[in-house]
C-alpha cells in the first residue's frame, strides 16, 4: 500500500501531468506556438524553435511560465485564443476520474492546487469536467508565488488551514515537491508517466505512480 488512507483527511491535486495529461501542454509549447510565431515571421518552424526554446527554459519554473498573459505581450500571439483551437488534446489520465469519484465518496478535502493560469484552468475544467469532484480551487497565481516557492504554501495555509500532517500532495514537479517538502507537508506522490506520449520517467526521491489505481488500494 503506498499511502496509509487512514492518515489522510486533506488530498492536493495538481492539474497538469498529474490529472490531465501533459501532452497537451508539451504539443502546445513545443509544437504549436513555434509553428504559430514562424508563420507570424515569416521564419521556419526549426528556427521559431531555436528562438523559443531558450525563452521558455530561461523562466521555466517561475510564475511568468505560468501566464498567459506574460506569454501573449512576449509573442504577440493570442495564447488563450491558440490553446482553445487545440482544446481536443485536452484529456484526463487514465483511472483519474475512478480515483475522484472514489475520493468523494470518503470524507476527504479534495483540493485542485494549480500553478496553471486562470485562463487555462478554466478552458481545463470545461473540456474536462472535473471541477465538481473539488472542495476547492487554488490558482497559485491569486497569491502572486508559484508552487514552487515557500511563499506559496505560506499564503494557501493562511487561506485555508490544513493539517501538514494528514495531507497528501500529488504533484508531477518534483520541484513543487521539494517545496511542499520544505514546507512540511508529510506525504508526497510523484508521477512517473505525466505525459500520455513519452516514456515513464525514473522519479528518485518520491514514490512515484503511474496510474491512479495504485492510490486506491485501501482507499
Ligand atoms: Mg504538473
Amino acid at each position: 500500500m503506498m499511502i496509509d488512507w487512514e492518515k489522510i483527511d486533506t488530498v492536493l491535486l495538481d492539474m497538469d501531468g498529474t490529472l490531465l495529461d501533459l501532452n497537451f501542454d508539451n504539443h502546445f509549447w513545443n509544437e504549436f506556438v513555434p509553428q504559430k510565431y514562424a508563420e507570424q515571421h515569416c521564419m521556419s518552424v526549426e528556427n521559431a524553435k531555436i528562438h523559443l526554446i531558450p525563452q521558455f527554459k530561461s523562466i521555466e519554473g517561475k510564475l511568468e511560465w505560468y501566464c498567459l498573459d506574460y506569454w501573449s505581450e512576449a509573442l504577440n500571439l493570442n495564447i488563450s485564443e491558440l490553446k482553445a483551437e487545440i482544446s481536443g488534446l485536452i484529456v484526463v489520465l487514465p483511472h483519474v476520474t475512478d480515483f475522484l469519484e472514489k475520493l468523494q465518496q470518503s470524507s476527504r478535502k479534495v483540493i485542485l492546487v494549480t500553478n496553471a493560469h486562470r485562463d487555462s484552468l478554466d478552458l481545463k475544467m470545461e473540456k474536462t469536467c472535473l471541477q465538481s469532484f473539488f472542495d476547492g480551487i487554488i490558482c497559485s497565481h491569486d497569491f502572486g508565488f508559484p508552487k514552487e516557492s515557500q511563499q506559496f504554501w505560506h499564503h494557501f495555509l493562511q487561506h485555508r488551514y490544513f493539517n501538514k500532517e494528514n495531507t497528501l500532495l500529488v504533484d508531477d514537479s518534483v520541484a513543487v515537491l521539494n517545496s511542499a517538502r520544505v514546507f512540511g507537508i508529510k506525504h508526497l506522490i510523484s508521477v512517473s508517466k505525466p505525459d500520455s506520449q513519452q516514456p515513464m520517467r525514473t522519479i528518485l526521491n518520491y514514490p512515484a505512480i503511474e496510474d491512479f489505481r495504485e492510490l486506491m488500494v485501501g482507499l
